[in-house]
């Protein structure tokens, strides 16, 4: 439809009176259908302009996110112009889980709000069903997986018992034994379906811990790393290991996304809602189809992944009540930004729901 008004675009300087009527009154019915099908659709459409002004928002988007958009887009930090897919779960007016997806074109960007709550409660559903299977199929994975490394490490202490000097044999086996390490790390992560033990903390604990751990790695990568934390912060409700291994999985995704010599920058920030960790980095992004399906189970580019780690790491965020976004552009790079709802907001939700109470 769009390539035949481009055509009659085109021509629109030859065209007479008539022709024009009857080439508008198409129009017309086209806007009109389309109008319709935005009116009667469950799921909401929202267009801004280009300094983020609301230009239409159908029924559904109303429905879903209530009648101050403009506030629920800009809590939600959606700004025209990048693509972003987000999920989320959001308290007014309802309690719901909701992806949201922005396409940005030149002049307008299009947001797209999908209610995922039933979606979300059937899948956990299934994943408890299917969770057997599931630990069989990882076992199977983790045994093959871990054929190799164990088969390296075992040659190569056998020449160590040649030549105990034998450098080679001894950097192969600290590798292979880095490598069982992550396999292992992976496994465990995506079994562990307990729920985070919360205390009040700042997330910039375990994130000093997760890149202690990698260091030896961003030295030999010659990773460029900058940590931007302010003096103070103020507490959320989180359990550290978990969200250390969140951190952990964001920014070994980032190192294996970029090349030697590139720069990951790290930032915590806070606004009245919720403390921020943005992870950007100069790696080689994704494309839409691979922002479509972030954060399912095995869905990996790498030989070597196991497509588990955004999986779990969505999982303990959401059990923290906060939110994952991504930002990506091929051959740009990628942001991740974590939220955690601020301690005083939980506690403020928790009131709200108290007061409604009859
Ligand atoms: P794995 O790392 O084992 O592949 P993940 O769940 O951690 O599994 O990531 C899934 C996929 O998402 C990766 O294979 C990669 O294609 C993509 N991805 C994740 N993080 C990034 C990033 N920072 N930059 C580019 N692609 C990424
Ligand atoms: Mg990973």
């Amino acid at each position: 439809m769009r390539s035949f008004f481009q055509s009659v675009l085109k021509h629109i300087d030859r065209l007479d009176a008539a022709n024009l009527r009857e080439q508008y009154r198409l129009l017309t019915d086209e806007n009109d259908a389309l109008g319709r099908i935005l009116e009667m659709t469950d799921r909401g459409v929202v267009s801004l302009d280009a300094r983020g002004d609301i230009t239409y928002a159908n029924p559904a988007a109303k429905t879903l996110l209530g009648d101050n958009l403009e506030g629920a887009l800009g809590a939600l930090g959606i700004t025209p112009g990048s693509a972003l897919k987000v999920e989320t779960s959001v308290d007014y007016p309802e309690s719901r889980t909701l992806e949201i997806r922005t396409l940005p074109s030149e002049r307008i960007t299009l947001v797209y709000i999908r209610d995922t709550t039933a979606e979300k409660k059937r899948t956990e559903e299934e994943l408890r069903a299917g969770a057997a299977k599931a630990v069989c199929d990882l076992a199977a994975g983790v045994a093959h997986e871990i054929g190799n490394p164990l088969n390296a490490i075992a040659m190569n202490i056998q020449m160590l018992e040649r030549d105990p000097t034998d450098r080679e044999s001894l950097e192969i086996c600290k590798n292979q034994v880095k490598r069982l390490d992550g396999i292992i790390r992976d496994f465990l992560a995506a079994l562990r379906i307990r729920k985070p033990v919360l205390a009040p903390g700042s997330p910039a604990d375990p994130l000093r811990s997760c890149l202690a751990a990698l260091k030896q790695q961003f030295v030999e990568r010659s990773i460029h790393v900058t940590v931007d934390i302010p003096a103070t912060l103020p507490p959320v409700a989180l359990d550290k290991d978990q969200i250390e291994q969140v951190f952990f999985n964001l920014v070994k995704n980032a190192l294996e996304a970029m090349k030697d010599g590139s720069s990951l920058a790290i930032e915590i920030g806070a606004d009245d809602r919720d403390v921020s960790v943005t992870f950007k980095d100069s790696g080689a992004g994704m494309t839409e189809d691979q922002l479509t399906h972030l954060f399912e189970p095995y869905r990996t580019s790498k030989e070597k992944g196991t497509g588990l780690g955004l999986m779990v790491s969505k999982r303990i965020v959401t059990d923290h009540g906060g939110t994952i976004a991504v930002t990506s552009k091929p051959g740009e790079g990628t942001t991740f930004v974590v939220m955690l709802p601020r301690i005083e907001r939980r506690v403020r939700q928790l009131r709200c729901r108290d007061d409604e109470a009859p």
